[in-house]
């Protein structure tokens, strides 16, 4: 791993979902649909600090797509999901946790071996939506094409409810305006 960001190494890749099992189990694709592949890169970095340890980094962007429930409609549906994160590795846990609390970025000890695909996988659980909603969810009922109102006319429709009221109120047997 410190060679990787010695030699600024670069790699990338693409793995099956099926290889992040983790992310495969948060996701509910609709039956007989299987889970996009993780594309991903990275790239390692030495950073030379004058009067101080060199510190290295790795950065790491991952693509896909993730099956979820809306959690308005309860209908699965898909999204893209994508991370772009920068990784610090210092010495051992101790500076690890002094560090992230003060650092935007992730900072890990610093191990022998990466497992990247863990990482990688790690990042993108973090930003899956803890309330996954479709932007608008379908019609529950289809209608056809040149039935379909468009937000605005569909409210226009629907009497106000309150000058409904106004208008019993006032005796007035006519709709409200
Ligand atoms: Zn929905």
């Amino acid at each position: 791993m410190a060679a990787f960001a010695t030699q600024a190494g670069e790699l990338s890749g693409r793995w099956a979902a099926a290889e992040l099992p983790r992310l495969m189990a948060s996701q509910t694709p609709p039956q007989d649909v299987a889970p996009a592949d993780v594309q991903w890169t990275t790239r390692g970095e030495r950073r030379v600090v004058a009067g101080g340890d060199d510190e290295l980094w790795l950065a790491l962007s991952a693509q896909t797509a993730v099956w979820q429930t809306c959690q308005r409609c309860l209908q699965p549906f898909e999204r893209p999901l994508a991370v772009d994160a920068r990784v610090r590795f210092v010495r051992d846990e101790a500076q690890a946790e002094v560090l992230d609390a003060e650092l935007e970025e992730d900072v890990l000890a610093l191990p022998r071996w990466l497992d990247l695909r863990e990482l990688v996988e790690d990042e993108l659980l973090l930003a899956l939506p803890l309330v996954p909603r479709h932007e608008r969810c379908p019609r529950p009922l289809p209608l056809p094409a040149a039935d379909l109102p468009g937000e605005a006319a569909e409210a226009e429709q629907r009497p106000n409810p309150f000058a409904v009221l106004r208008a019993l109120k006032d005796g007035k047997a006519t709709k409200a305006d």
